[in-house]
């Protein structure tokens, strides 16, 4: 007998008929002899619909009260697919984050998990019960209710296999697996029988959203073999898993574009010890995460200094920057939010030269102008404008043909 746990993401769960299906699913893994627990999103669109709610009454509302309202979307879900398994004959109880001994750090709305108690949970499957958890969702420092940031409940899933040393963890989605690129913007994207967790890594924080990043870096750190597959048929998916030598022979994996994203350039920066730590640590105490840096070459003792952010965080850098910007003796600001960021991961990027010149080459030839440049090991990521974001990832999955099975660069 093994312990599965089984996340269904929100167009999983969207109507009663969706949860029929689920219900059916969940009920025959544990028909095969199986101990279940099951992590939800809320149904559908309705993560969206609460934060569109919530903008109609208040611009910028708290971020405890936005964690109160959101967590309502998943304890929708978990309660009607309970009465669903009822209605099947099947013993089974929803939980709450917080029921289920979630508990996380006090920060609201982007909250990570700190530890899992999963005495109720066990007790339950003990009992022969399949046993339904919210995603999203666990108890805050102060007692109070709070969310993992957008697409969570994958973190959730992962968290909860660690907790409960599960033998499976299957994230159903709406696509079959994880595909060289987003399936609905590159019409050549091939799906992954495997795919090495820095390189699942790296695609996830990178903007291809089949996974919360957070939910790959737990799967990584505790050993958690993921598999993402469709909720909509039975057959196999991706399996997400530590590296294998074979791995390295293909250079570049996956094309992954990230839309939520914005530049902002501060222009004559004095350039003397100091400035650029005063400035990202206003950054770091109102809760932005700056990604790419870049400073130019100092002209006169100035220079200019531009980064991106996660574009919904782009009122609060905008607060923090406007209000240094004559303590550090900076001429002025400039902020654009129609930019996309475009990578290229691959784990045998560390042993291959030449992919970055190939990159920008297949980006000029469309007349594509790159903006800004990052590198790691694995990865390269350009700044475009955000127009031409479909554009490049095809273009991209084009030039290193991953469409093939080896795909060259
Ligand atoms: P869920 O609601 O099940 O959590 P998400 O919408 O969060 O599902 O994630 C699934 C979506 O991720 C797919 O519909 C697909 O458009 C998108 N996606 C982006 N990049 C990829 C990729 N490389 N492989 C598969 N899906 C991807
Ligand atoms: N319902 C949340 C969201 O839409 C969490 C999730 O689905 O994973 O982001
Ligand atoms: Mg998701």
């Amino acid at each position: 007998m093994a312990t599965y746990v089984q996340k269904f993401g929100g167009s999983s769960v969207a109507d009663a008929e969706c949860m029929q299906r689920v219900a059916q699913r969940v009920y025959d893994t544990k028909k095969e002899g199986h101990s279940v627990v099951v992590v939800l999103s809320a149904m559908g669109k309705t993560t969206d619909n609460l934060i569109n709610l919530s903008k109609q009454v208040n611009p910028q509302p708290a971020e405890r009260e936005m964690d109160m309202l959101l967590s309502t979307g998943e304890q929708v879900s978990v309660s009607i697919l309970a009465m669903a398994l009822h209605a099947l004959g099947a013993e089974a109880v929803s939980l709450t984050g917080p029921q289920a001994g979630i508990a996380t750090d006090a920060a609201h709305t982007k909250a990570k998990i700190l530890s899992i108690q999963p005495d109720r949970i066990v007790d339950n499957l003990r009992k022969g019960r399949i046993v339904i958890v919210c995603g999203f969702q666990g108890l805050s420092p102060t007692g109070d209710i709070a969310t993992l940031g957008r697409g969570g409940s994958d973190t959730t899933a992962v968290a909860l296999a660690a907790a409960l040393k599960a033998d499976r963890c299957q994230i159903f989605t709406d696509v079959d697996g994880v595909y060289t690129a987003d399936p609905r913007v590159v019409k050549r994207a091939r799906k992954l029988d495997t795919v090495a967790y820095d390189e699942m890594l790296e695609m996830a924080s990178l903007g291809a959203k089949v996974l919360q990043s957070r939910s790959v870096e737990f799967a990584k750190k505790y050993g958690v073999e993921l598999e993402v597959l469709t909720s909509f048929e039975r057959m196999p998916g991706t399996v997400v898993k530590e590296e294998v030598e074979d791995m390295e022979d293909i250079v570049v994996r996956g094309v992954a574009a990230d839309k939520n994203q914005a530049k902002v350039t501060i222009q004559r920066v004095p350039d003397r010890p100091g400035v650029a730590a005063t400035l990202f640590k206003e950054l770091a105490s109102a809760n932005v995460n700056v990604d790419m840096i870049v400073q130019n070459v100092s002209e006169q003792g100035h220079t200019d200094m531009t980064f991106t952010v996660p574009r919904d965080e782009i009122n609060r850098t905008r607060t923090a920057v406007d209000g240094l910007l004559e303590i550090v003796g900076a001429a002025g600001a400039s902020y654009d939010v129609d930019i996309a960021k475009v990578s290229i991961v691959g784990v045998g990027m560390r042993s291959h030269s030449g992919i970055a010149y190939q990159m920008f080459e297949a980006l000029s030839e469309n007349k594509i102008n790159v903006e800004m440049i990052s590198t790691s090991e694995i990865k390269i990521s350009v700044v475009i404008r955000s127009a031409y974001a479909d554009q490049a990832a095809q273009v991209l999955h084009d030039a290193f043909k991953l469409d093939q099975v080896n795909g060259t660069a």
